[in-house]
């Protein structure tokens, strides 16, 4: 079992998975929500059904989440994770309540693969590109409405691409993957992955 989420902080931080920072501007998105509404929503996230379901499934895999483990923060990407420390959801990039909670989600589910996935390794290309392609499965970020206000949406099949890209995208950021090596390695686990919505029973 990865240290991760169940040491409560005694493990030294390690690099945190960020996701792939907006293709707008790197430091803020315009319309951000305010700070302090940004901060009530983190909470307010807490009790949407899939955190309060992937929290109990962290749990009940023998890890803790404990209080200061969500945090708002001024960061690069969306939101990230990282082993020991927490979830980051970067508030200078929040438009709305429902990106707060998908941040949040496809976080634990990092934070799940973390508690679960014996030996994970972060700087493994192919590891993380498995937990990048559940994360943004099961967290709805590619669903219809969303990809569609961002102009991304081609008709059929879109889900899996809107996947497949973003997953690709935050293995590119990844400073240990190559652009050649992320793509690889999304190929690779890709139908493993896709199909896997532990501890789900199925992609929502
Ligand atoms: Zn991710």
């Amino acid at each position: 079992m990865a240290a991760a989420a169940g040491d409560g902080g005694s493990v030294p931080p390690k690099t945190p998975i960020a996701e792939a920072p907006p293709a707008s501007r790197p430091h803020v998105t315009r319309n951000a929500m305010p700070w302090e509404r940004c901060v009530a929503g983190v909470q307010l996230a807490l009790k949407d059904p899939k955190v309060v379901f992937l929290r109990e499934q962290i749990e009940k895999a023998g890890c803790t989440v404990w209080p200061t483990f969500f945090r708002a923060a001024i960061c690069t990407s969306s939101g990230n994770y990282a082993s020991g420390v927490g979830v980051q959801v970067c508030c200078n990039h929040m438009r709305r309540q429902d990106e707060i909670t998908q941040v949040i989600i496809h976080e634990l589910v990092h934070v799940y693969d973390d508690c679960v996935v014996k030996n994970i390794d972060w700087k493994n290309c192919a590891h993380q590109a498995c937990s990048e392609i559940r994360a943004n499965h099961l967290s709805g970020n590619c669903h219809y409405k969303r990809e569609l206000m961002k102009g991304f949406l081609k008709i059929k099949g879109h889900e899996p691409e809107c996947v497949k890209r973003r997953a690709l995208l935050s293995v590119k950021n990844n400073p240990h993957c190559s652009e050649k090596a992320a793509e690889a390695a999304v190929e690779k686990v890709w139908d493993m992955c896709y199909n896997d919505p532990r501890p789900f029973d199925k992609a929502l």
